[in-house]
């Protein structure tokens, strides 16, 4: 019912020229001066059906996420186990996430349930998670936005700066997850927004005076943070304001502002030197005097950091109120080999389930040994990267099988210390070891270019065995594919094909080795020979 009353809205609305209603919401727009409106139509088909069938889209999906938050009923213990299927280590983390997600998502959910109850007394749980790279801070935040099914957005703070004319500003990551959230607010509102690398909009207090365009940062987000209303479209977008006015043409107005309140933000970063300073200053309190700490090869500076207080974070150039603003803090260990190798195996987002997904999309079984996984974990651990050393790993050695394997007739691949160690070598002897395989697949190329080509001319070739064997010797020499070597081979041949069937009424060619050795010198020996026999 509601629905079609919008529509008779908008069926009224339509009656007035759209030129002078834009007019009007423009000159709203920007104080009253005059707007000179003209109307450029956009390419044919680029209005919208495709919108209107997206904005539908949003609204079912939007029902969905804002019932979920409603009936919020999830136990820290569940979101943990949840993690667990995909975040290996990490317990500490786990734990202080999970709460500080329920206790969140619990009082939005007593807020929607009486919206006029006032919530200034409760702290929001904002989190500041520390850790080095790639051991797996963002990848539980982003799962639990999965589990929960709120909108999720993640930016490096390095890109903002204090004005936002120079760098993005603060406000935009609202804006971004309003995009996320394809447009609707209501959804947005419970989103979380990630914030990576914050240790580096640290001013640096001990080298010389406060880092100021930091710091003004820090005071920008710590606002966000709180509780404040931001513009849905940046006062600088021009279009994204117009869009606004044309839309608030049709009956319902769209929502201008979104408030802070209930996003969670989680800022994180490595915080290198600040392992080091801890370790110092621990080490000083209970030996009594101030020692070098032996950062020996196991005890990373990063071990530290779960040590962090608040006097910390303002020796290291953070605003007190910033700090003051994240009271949930966790440090994330980092990943020794053993723990990459388990990431490898267990969990379930791994690497290597995406690699076997994509070898399985060529028919082929991929495993990998035990003894290679923990060579490719120690290489991956050599990188420094945390869990994103196995990307690396992996990518570099398994490039040339993803392309090499898909045509070779291989179904089942093992990787093993040998592949590690030598991946070209070892492909190559694979190869030729499956080197029938190979042939077999190159031959049903053949046949199927030879369907194609009866498909399309009319005319069939017969290939007989040398002609096979000349063609993929060709291919392998060439590094080509059997289909382009005929393609090449053939590309000119139906004219002359055509001439000689008129003269002999021939349609079926036998074609063997000669014609593959010289193909052009075949076909006009073959057209000479049709005008003889007629
Ligand atoms: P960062 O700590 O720098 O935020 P990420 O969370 O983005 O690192 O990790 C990068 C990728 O590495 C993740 O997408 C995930 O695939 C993998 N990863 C990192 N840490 C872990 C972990 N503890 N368990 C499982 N996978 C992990």
């Amino acid at each position: 019912m509601d629905k079609d009353k919008t529509h008779d809205n908008d069926d009224n609305k339509q009656n007035e020229n759209p030129l002078d209603e834009l007019k009007k919401q423009l000159e709203g727009l920007f104080g009253g001066k005059p707007v000179h409106v003209d109307f450029v139509p956009p390419p044919f088909g680029a209005m919208h059906e495709p919108q209107q069938e997206e904005s539908q889209e949003v609204q079912d999906d939007s029902d969905e996420v804002l019932k979920r938050i409603r009936e919020f009923s999830m136990k820290p213990r569940e979101i943990r186990d949840y993690l667990n299927r995909f975040v290996i280590k990490q317990d500490e983390a786990k734990k202080v996430l999970s709460v500080a997600i329920c206790d969140h998502y619990n009082h939005v959910r007593r807020c929607l349930e009486n919206p006029e109850a006032k919530d200034l007394e409760y702290a929001k749980q904002n989190i500041l998670i520390l850790g080095p790279t790639g051991v797996g801070k963002t990848y539980l935040m982003r799962t639990i936005a999965k589990l929960i099914g709120v909108p999720f957005v993640k930016a490096d703070a390095t890109k903002f700066s204090e004005t936002g004319y120079v760098g993005a500003d603060v406000e935009d990551l609202v804006r971004d997850l309003v995009k996320t959230a394809n447009g609707n607010v209501d959804v947005a509102q419970y989103g979380i927004v990630y914030i990576d690398e914050i240790d580096k909009i640290a001013g640096r207090s001990e080298v010389g005076g406060k880092d100021v365009s930091g710091r003004g940062v820090q005071i920008n987000l710590l606002k966000l943070m709180e509780d404040s209303n931001v513009n849905v479209v940046s006062p600088q977008d021009m279009m994204g304001q117009m869009q606004m006015a044309m839309s608030a043409r049709g009956g319902k107005k769209p929502k201008r502002t979104i408030s802070t309140r209930h996003i969670l933000f989680i800022v994180s970063g490595a915080f290198d030197k600040l392992g080091e300073n801890i370790a110092k200053r621990l080490n000083k309190g209970t030996i009594g005097f101030d020692v070098d700490v032996d950062f020996s090869k196991d005890s990373d500076n990063s071990d530290y950091l779960k040590f962090a207080e608040t006097s910390d974070f303002i020796k290291y150039g953070f605003e007190a109120e910033f700090v003051g603003r994240l009271p949930v803090r966790v440090a994330c260990e980092s990943l020794k080999p053993r723990d990459i190798a388990e990431i490898l195996v267990s969990s379930e987002g791994s690497i290597l389930r995406q690699y076997k997904e994509d070898f399985a999309g060529y028919g082929i079984d991929f495993t990998i040994t035990p003894e290679a996984v923990e060579a490719v974990s120690k290489l991956a651990y050599q990188e420094k990267t945390g869990a994103r050393g196995l990307m690396t790993v992996l990518e570099r050695t398994l490039r040339d099988y993803k392309f090499e394997l898909p045509s070779s007739g291989i179904t089942h691949f093992e990787l093993d210390t040998n592949t590690v160690e030598n991946p070209k070598e070892s492909l190559k002897n694979l190869l030729v070891e499956n080197g029938d395989l190979m042939n077999e697949v190159m031959s049903a190329d053949i046949s199927k270019f030879a369907s194609d080509y009866e498909k399309n001319t009319g005319f069939k070739l017969v290939f007989d065995l040398s002609a096979r064997r000349a063609i993929i010797a060709k291919a392998v020499e060439a590094d080509k594919s059997a289909v382009s070597v005929c393609s090449e081979l053939f590309k000119d041949y139906e004219h002359g094909l055509a001439i000689v069937s008129r003269n002999s009424g021939e349609k079926t060619f036998e074609i063997s080795a000669d014609c593959i050795a010289d193909s052009d010198k075949w076909l006009s020996d073959k057209v000479v020979k049709s005008f003889d026999r007629k």
